[in-house]
């Protein structure tokens, strides 16, 4: 996969692109490009933003600025191009999975007011949030976005199955993923179940997928 992020803070992803699963997935073949609308922008001495039309507090990202970029990058081929808003649809799994089966996908992070409406009437395929709350740009956004994709590709987590069965996926049927233990078995008095020091496998899977359901049932009512 090919994921281009536009943005016009490329340095705050530099901790993010030394994550493990994300130098496993570069390694892989897949590419984490970083673009700058500041780098294609037409106006004159790297300006970006512009004050809005009828008024109001703060800046808007223009919209010339951000097709000059896609142009740059892409000329009129472009890929599925997502705009980060908080108020598009809301990111969970199965988006994640529809996303990460294209070959090739654009991120378009805003900051400031956001985007002039025009980027997200004609510029954008689609719109996502990563939650009903406003953040100063959409960097966090994006790397939120970039760490459910590449943690999906093959690789990206050193073990094939461990981004499987994972909670929410399709093979624990949506369901919250069960409980994790490891050493020591015994804590100041907090033991783990003993099923899982049994060595029986079938005892163990079964364990895990009840308390995958009571977790799930716990989820519905709220309680979690
Ligand atoms: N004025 C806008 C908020 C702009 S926040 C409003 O009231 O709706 C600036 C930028 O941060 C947005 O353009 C978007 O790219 C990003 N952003 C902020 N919160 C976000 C969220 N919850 N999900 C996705 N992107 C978000």
């Amino acid at each position: 996969m090919r994921l281009d992020i536009f943005t016009l803070f490329p340095e705050a992803f530099d901790w993010f692109r030394g994550q493990r699963s994300v130098t496993n997935a570069i390694a892989e073949g897949n590419e984490l490009r970083l673009l700058n609308y500041r780098d294609t922008t037409p106006i004159s001495a790297g300006k970006v933003d512009d004050s809005p039309y009828g008024g109001g507090a703060g800046m808007v990202l223009r919209v010339d600025v951000v097709d000059a970029a896609l142009q740059a990058a892409y000329g009129e081929e472009r890929p599925r191009t997502v705009l980060l808003s908080p108020t598009g649809p809301l990111l969970d799994d199965a988006i994640a999975d529809e996303l990460v089966a294209e070959s090739h996908l654009a991120l378009l992070c805003g900051r400031y007011e956001g985007f002039d409406d025009r980027v997200h009437q004609h510029l954008a395929d689609d719109e996502l949030s990563i939650g009903r709350y406003v953040l100063a740009g959409g960097e966090l956004p994006a790397m939120v976005v970039a760490d459910v994709l590449m943690r999906k590709l093959p690789g990206a987590l050193g073990h094939a199955e461990s981004a499987v069965e994972e909670s929410f996926s399709p093979i624990l049927e949506g369901m919250p993923e069960y409980p994790h233990y490891t050493r020591p078995a015994s804590y100041r008095g907090w033991e783990v179940p003993e099923v899982l020091l049994s060595g029986d496998h079938e005892k163990v899977r079964r364990w895990r997928v009840d308390r995958s359901r009571e977790r799930a049932e716990q989820f519905e009512s709220g309680a979690e």
